[in-house]
């Protein structure tokens, strides 16, 4: 293609060694005076990324009376058990929610934890 001259020697395929006085050839494009097409040095090196480990999904059922399985989901069962003024189907109630939440999520994220937390205050609080 014209005008894809070697960017190193312009073209001429060889470069002056100003010190010795002498000509070596071009190292870009190896004397031909035109521009690699393919250097290697350009060529994209994707690595091919070994699949995520992928944890086998635990077919869990969400089961209340099981309780919440990580230390979030317990500290919540507990305020919740804890609250004075909330009925005892309330209770059952955000019980089975921070089982199934955590069942979903694998956690209980952080608004999930508000949102409880929320009607567990006492009302006018
Ligand atoms: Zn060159």
């Amino acid at each position: 293609m014209p005008g894809e001259s070697c960017g190193i020697c312009g073209g001429d395929g060889r470069i002056a060694n100003s010190f010795s006085g002498t000509t070596a050839t071009c190292p870009g494009c190896h004397g031909t005076g035109r521009r690699a097409e393919d250097t290697g040095l350009l060529r994209d090196v994707t690595k091919t990324k070994p699949s995520h480990h992928r944890q086998p999904n635990k077919a869990k059922e969400p089961q209340a009376a099981a309780g919440p399985s990580t230390l979030e989901g317990m500290q919540m069962a507990k305020e919740v058990q804890g609250c004075a003024f909330i009925s005892n189907a309330t209770k059952t109630k955000l019980l089975i929610e921070i089982v199934e939440h955590e069942a979903t999520h694998g956690k209980c994220t952080q608004t999930f934890v508000k949102k409880v937390r929320k009607q567990l205050r006492a009302p006018g609080a």
